[in-house]
């Protein structure tokens, strides 16, 4: 069942600088090869890198996904919107977290396969196939927003949807992207740079 796979890919992550021991455990926990559909599936859904999914996309290198889980703090019970749900790995890991997690993703087939597999492992997680530029209204505010996808600039509209003294975490740039950790505060809200990444743009449609 790849538990010894998984228990190297979690050395590997804590190597990195990853120390958070609960985000350790449910990335030890959350099976990462049943998200990767079965036909690009190969010998390497553990190594530390993106992999395919089709429709061009890809699942993050578990690094990522384990640094941005890290710095959103998640708790059990925070209600988590996430933009760009892929192959619905990053979400598992939340609700795996005891999050309440909603998760859009613009492809349709993805969105569907995504909500299949997640079900499938026993997570109670939102799936929408929708533009992630528009949130979720119906169910905002979060507590926290996770973007894994790319904007040129931070959409506002997902600003207004996070709660006073929530928090969000997205890659923003064209080319070169940064990390950008955002803090609402109640007039506004502050932005704290970090580290360079990269994603896939983030669409407009
Ligand atoms: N979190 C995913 C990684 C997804 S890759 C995982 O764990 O597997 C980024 C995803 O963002 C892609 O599936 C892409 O289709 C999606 N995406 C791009 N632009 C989007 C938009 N405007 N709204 C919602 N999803 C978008």
């Amino acid at each position: 069942d790849m538990t010894s796979e998984r228990q190297a890919m979690v050395e590997d992550i804590r190597m990195q600088g990853v120390r958070d021991e609960r985000v350790l455990e449910a990335m030890r926990r959350v099976r990462r090869h049943v998200y990767i559909p079965a036909a690009m599936r190969g010998r390497d859904a553990y190594g530390d890198h993106p992999c395919p999914i089709g429709f061009g996309q890809t699942i993050s290198q578990p690094f990522m996904v384990a640094y941005m889980t890290q710095r959103m703090e998640v708790t059990p019970g925070m209600k988590i919107l996430e933009i760009g749900t892929g192959s619905g790995y990053q979400a598992a890991v939340l609700a795996e977290l005891g999050a309440d997690v909603f998760s859009i993703e613009i492809i349709p087939e993805l969105a569907q396969h995504a909500a299949r597999v997640v079900r499938a492992e026993g997570y109670a997680v939102q799936v929408k196939a929708g533009d992630g530029y528009r949130g979720w209204p119906e169910e905002a505010p979060f507590d926290a927003i996770i973007v894994t996808c790319a904007p040129a600039e931070i959409p506002e509209e997902l600003v207004r949807q996070l709660k006073e003294g929530g928090r969000m975490i997205l890659p923003v740039g064209t080319g070169v992207q940064q990390l950008i950790i955002l803090e609402r505060t109640g007039d506004g809200f502050r932005e704290i740079p970090d580290i360079y990444v990269r994603f896939v743009p983030m669409v407009k449609r």
